[in-house]
């Protein structure tokens, strides 16, 4: 079922085309290295990953575009133009898609009426999530969530502009496309679900505040009974050329928050060594901040519940081509979507499949070594009936990756020996009998707070 699969450098794969003109193809293009320490390849996972197509999500991107605008504030009541249309159209489609997994897709809207404070009239916005939730089989209550933001604006002409045409095309029809062709495939190749809940959400209100992704982040961390594992946002996922000239097809950049080892930057490794096991020769970029500089993105609202939360985007941006009319399907490479849905895929289904992340991890020293053994302990991880047990990770705190992994079976506690635990960052993580692995929960020292920390300096 489950094999290894080490591919070393990146392949040379053309994944341009599309709607494209000829353009100078993959050997002046840029590639990155193999993150170590890939995650074997589960079969169902990777037929998944390999069911991804692009002529949905092609056809996915047309009817978008087709709607004209979606602005927040455009017309609702019309049929063939405008968000409330395009929101039934999402919605239209993800209940095609729970038809077929005989009713596995639970669609719904997801309302929240917000005041745009950024328009001097401050008007309030009807923003409308359009989500779709595959539950989970033994542990529903967590919840894996990936997003993309279905509205669009010509922001840069204009914020308020709710008529003219805004066409959106790769900001963000593509990873709106991403998030509707995932859920395609995830319930049609697991109608009973994977452990963990997956969310699907085609969002609203981007580009006016990230208002919808706010909205359903806060009604989820308001669900006392809801774990949320992890968020991903893909967000301007479609054009490989960028505005001077170059072509990247072969990368996909992933933004992971502070601090290096919380949950945002372990979501990010994740991504980054999911994709490479699943994807080989489309390479996850791991980029250590939240976002862009000062842009935004559905994540944020996540990462500051403290969630494991990133952004996909694009290597190579076309400013020029964002927030404007131009913003069209003739500028998206629907081939180079599709690998962004790839590992999109890839990294749902991992983590929905792997145990929780585990918590309470505490190291103490163990005095009787003078200091230098470590006494690790944690707690038990909860409903995961294919629970295999631990491993201690352990990763220079200069390192991107992790370097060393003790597997320690189905214990709660661990010596670590002869291990300059000072030098290091020390973290854990859950597997199951089939090889999934849950994110890394890092041990936190509370003396390295700052100053400012309302925490008072422990003895
Ligand atoms: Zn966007």
């Amino acid at each position: 079922m489950l094999r290894h699969r080490l591919s070393s450098a990146v392949a040379a794969l053309v994944l341009l085309g599309a709607a494209t003109a000829p353009v100078p193809l993959a050997a002046q293009e840029p590639t990155a290295a193999t993150p170590p320490g890939l995650p074997p390849v589960d079969a169902r996972i990777q037929a998944a990953v390999d069911a991804i197509s692009a002529d949905r999500m092609r056809s996915t991107l047309e009817h978008l575009v087709a709607f004209g605008t979606r602005h927040t504030l455009s017309d609702t009541v019309s049929q063939t133009r405008g968000i409330g249309a395009a929101r039934r159209w999402i919605h239209a489609t993800l209940e095609d898609y729970a038809r077929r997994c005989d009713g596995c897709l639970e669609v719904s809207y997801d309302p929240h009426d917000v005041v745009i404070q950024r328009f001097a009239s401050h008007p309030t916005a009807h923003v409308v999530n359009v989500l779709a939730r595959l539950r989970g089989s033994s542990d529903p209550d967590r919840v894996v969530v990936v997003t993309g933001h279905y509205d669009s604006c010509i922001c840069s002409v204009s914020q308020e502009d709710s008529t003219s045409d805004a066409p959106g095309a790769d900001d963000d029809g593509s990873g709106t496309a991403v998030v509707l062709e995932v859920a395609r495939v995830l319930s049609e190749r697991f109608p009973h679900g994977l452990p963990a809940t997956i969310v699907f959400g085609a969002v609203a209100g981007e580009e006016q505040g990230l208002l919808g992704s706010t909205g359903l982040a806060d009604e989820l961390a308001a669900d006392t009974s809801v774990v949320v594992a992890a968020d991903m946002t893909n967000d301007i996922v479609g054009d490989v050329r960028g505005q001077k000239g170059g072509v990247d097809s072969l990368r996909v950049r992933v933004f992971a928050g502070e601090p290096d080892d919380g949950p945002a930057r372990q979501l990010g490794r994740f991504a980054a060594q999911t994709g490479a096991a699943y994807a080989p020769g489309f390479a996850v970029e791991l980029i250590e901040r939240l976002d862009r500089i000062q842009r935004g993105g559905d994540h944020i609202p996540f990462w500051r519940h403290g969630y494991a939360a990133v952004r996909f985007s694009e290597t190579l941006e076309n400013y020029l081509h964002q927030h404007r009319p131009d913003d069209r399907l003739e500028f998206v490479s629907v081939p180079y979507v599709r690998r962004v849905a790839q590992v999109n895929a890839a990294v749902v289904a991992s983590l929905a499949a792997a145990p929780r992340t585990p918590t309470g991890l505490r190291m103490t020293r163990v005095m009787e070594s003078g200091g230098s053994d470590w006494q690790l302990a944690w707690e038990a991880v909860p409903n995961a009936p294919d629970l295999a047990g631990y491993e201690v990770t352990i990763r220079g705190t200069t390192e991107p990756f992790v370097s060393r992994v003790v597997p320690v079976g189905m214990m709660t506690s661990y010596t670590l020996r002869d291990t300059q635990a000072d030098d290091l960052w020390i973290g854990l993580r859950a597997y199951d009998r089939a090889g999934h692995r849950s994110l890394i929960a890092s041990f936190h020292n509370p003396e390295a707070q700052p100053a400012a920390a309302s925490a008072p300096r422990p003895r």
